[in-house]
């Protein structure tokens, strides 16, 4: 993929769906609990969570830290597999502790290496979470990947499928200039896009602002 693609199609989808804001959170801890949460779950479900650790005043390290696993994975139970979940953010807050005794500004501070790394010695904390965590939360440029990424850049011919998730990365940080806002943007309007247009089942490439540049809309068209 070339930087000319890649800005191309940043354009493209932009335009279709404008700014997204992201992440969702009024905190950097709340972008970590969502971000572990959202595994294998949709965002509403993770809300819903979230709404409630508000609601039981649990949204902080020190209270987090404070209640149970038990306690903890009730609160959370709308965001599925909530035993493994809690046992999850159990994991997080004990790393916290134990190296930075407690303070997460000074995990956040650290710099990109070192903070993905620190990040991904965590039980249940792998590439993609540890990424949204050092792009949305400590604000640091570095590109999500998702299965949205994959299968839309697979579709319009740019990604084999088979490639893993750091080679996927590499392919866009080699492309893009590092800048937080920038990877903000790409990786929340990919994640609009593969919800809104490019489903996995049906997806709806007569109102793709992408289908000119689509392999895969190439291929269904009548000829
Ligand atoms: S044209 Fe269709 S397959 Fe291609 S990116 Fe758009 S929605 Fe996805």
């Amino acid at each position: 993929m070339s930087p000319k693609d890649l800005t191309a199609i940043y354009r493209l989808l932009w335009k279709q769906y404008g700014p997204q804001h992201w992440w969702p959170a009024e905190t950097p801890f709340e972008v970590i609990v969502g971000a572990i949460l959202t595994q294998n779950t949709a965002w509403k479900n993770v809300e819903t969570a979230i709404q409630g650790l508000k609601k039981k005043r649990l949204l902080s390290p020190r209270k987090m830290t404070e209640v149970s696993s038990s306690v903890l994975a009730r609160v959370i139970r709308p965001a599925g597999y909530f035993n493994v979940k809690a046992r999850r953010l159990k994991h997080f807050l004990l790393f916290l502790r134990q190296r930075y005794k407690g303070d997460l500004k000074t995990l956040l501070k650290r710099s990109i290496g070192p903070l993905r790394e620190a990040l991904l010695s965590v039980n249940g904390i792998g590439p993609e979470t540890a990424d949204s965590i050092v792009l949305y939360a400590a604000h640091k440029p570095i590109f999500v990947v998702d299965a949205y990424t994959r299968r839309i850049f697979s579709r319009l011919g740019f990604l084999g499928g088979e490639e893993s998730y750091g080679e996927i990365q590499a392919v866009f940080m080699k492309a893009l200039p590092k800048q937080t806002t920038l990877f903000n943007e790409y990786h929340a309007l990919i994640v609009a896009h593969g919800k809104n247009t490019c489903a996995a089942r049906h997806p709806r490439c007569s109102r793709c602002s992408l289908e000119r540049l689509c392999e895969y809309a190439e291929g269904r068209r009548p000829s």
